[in-house]
């Protein structure tokens, strides 16, 4: 299902977030406080250690990798949308080590900030939801019902 919307760009925010902290419970947390439920987002800086996904496409299961160490983010790009009435991030993550070799995936809990500067940009318009996908097995983006 292919789904087009077009939105306009609202408030943007940057900052920076908490040494120690769950790299994805932080930004859930700024977008709950600040009432972003569609955007995007960026961050860069490290994390003591990372959790990431991959998705399974035979087993329709995530496995899921500890990388128990010090690692730079390169790179973390997500998306800001609805999930039963909540807003929801869905995040990908690029991680470097001290060689400069790159690992990454889909955002977990469990990634733990060093330093994290952030940018989240919050989109107005139509709202998106997630709900089950059959074809995949994810939790996709859906067409919702116009509210007239
Ligand atoms: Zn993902």
């Amino acid at each position: 299902m292919r789904i087009v919307k077009e939105i306009k760009r609202g408030r943007v925010f940057i900052g920076r977030l908490n040494h120690g902290a769950d790299l994805l419970e932080e930004l859930t947390d700024i977008c709950n406080t600040q009432g972003i439920t569609l955007g995007r987002l960026e961050v860069l800086g490290a994390v003591q250690k990372a959790r990431v996904g991959y998705y399974n496409q035979e087993t329709r299961e995530y496995e899921f990798s500890a990388l128990d160490r010090p690692l730079e983010i390169l790179k973390l790009t997500g998306n800001i949308s609805l999930k039963d009435g909540d807003p929801i991030i869905h995040a990908h993550i690029t991680l470097a080590d001290e060689t400069g070799r790159a690992f990454g995936g889909h955002l977990a809990p469990g990634t733990v900030l060093f330093a994290g500067e952030y940018v989240i940009e919050q989109y107005e318009g139509e709202r998106l939801e997630r709900g089950f996908d059959e074809e995949t097995d994810l939790p996709l983006w859906t067409e919702t019902e116009e509210q007239s």
